[in-house]
């Protein structure tokens, strides 16, 4: 096995079926590429290509559950500033800056930032967090489905310790490595890998809940909560790329989601999305 880029054992988990290219380590669950990827030609995607691409999927409106979600979790702190990593067209900023936050963002992808600045008029950095030298210090940093793609999300974890204030919150959603993992097992054994493909997620990374606080604790971090997170409201998906088992599965995994966290238990990570809340 080639060595986890995180804890750097050699060793994997065999009864682990990974999609192709991708394994898990043993000891820290992280799941992680086999293959190597040409890092210039990611970085040079995300900056000329993701608006063109992607950006789409900002606009119809599904992530604005998501949006109040996040900025209800993150009212356990005193309202002040907020760095937004990866922060797209801006949208979440927009939502923040609504409800009293300082906001300002990080983007990679030269057309979100100038859509951010432009229609929203908000503080963008065109760059990554580790270009970013500001002396500004933050209540609030926060990562919504961003960290997975971040070649080394570890060292982006510690330049955000760096930035947040003592006490400040760091919130990072991102899909459950777990959850993933098992629906793929399930859709590849009863169908094929390319029908699993479409129902499941990985990224450059995919963390499970034990990595996930085993990663924070080790950058500093205290008070590490883990939960299970909404799901994105696709029934306004406007292009209609999903299909009707795909809706009702999330439909279903949504409703599923409140009713734990209703119950007090939404702490078992069973739902599609995590979330971790942190303190420094
Ligand atoms: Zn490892």
């Amino acid at each position: 096995m080639k060595s986890c880029p995180y804890c750097h054992s050699t060793v994997s988990n065999h009864s682990f079926i990974a999609p192709p290219g991708r394994t898990i380590c043993r000891y820290c669950d992280l799941i992680f590429r086999t293959v190597p990827i040409d890092k210039k030609e990611v970085m040079s995607r995300y900056k000329n290509h993701y608006f063109d691409r992607y950006a789409m999927d900002q606009f119809d409106g599904r992530r604005q559950n998501i949006f109040s979600h996040v900025l209800g979790q993150l009212s356990i702190k005193k309202i002040g500033k907020l760095l937004d990593v990866g922060t797209g067209c801006g949208f979440f900023l927009v939502e923040a800056r609504k409800r009293g936050w300082q906001v300002k963002g990080i983007d990679l992808s030269r057309e979100s930032v100038q859509f951010g600045r432009c229609r929203h008029h908000l503080d963008i950095h065109e760059g990554t967090l580790h270009d970013y030298d500001d002396d500004d210090r933050f209540d609030a940093v926060t990562y919504l489905n961003v960290l997975e793609h971040i070649s080394e999300p570890w060292e982006n974890i510690k330049k955000a310790a760096l930035l947040l204030k003592n006490d400040g919150v760091l919130y990072v959603r991102f899909p459950n490595a777990r959850y993933h993992a098992l629906l793929y097992k399930l859709l590849a054994g009863w169908k094929s890998a390319e029908f699993a493909a479409r129902f499941t997620i990985f990224h450059e990374f995919s963390f499970s809940q034990r990595f996930m606080k085993r990663m924070l604790v080790e950058n500093g971090f205290k008070h590490v909560r883990i939960y299970n997170s909404p799901v994105s409201d696709i029934s306004k998906d406007a292009d209609r790329k999903y299909g009707l088992l795909s809706k009702v599965g999330t439909k279903a995994l949504f409703l599923l989601t409140a009713v734990m966290r209703n119950c007090g238990v939404h702490n078992l990570p069973i739902g599609p999305s995590l979330e971790a809340i942190a303190v420094k």
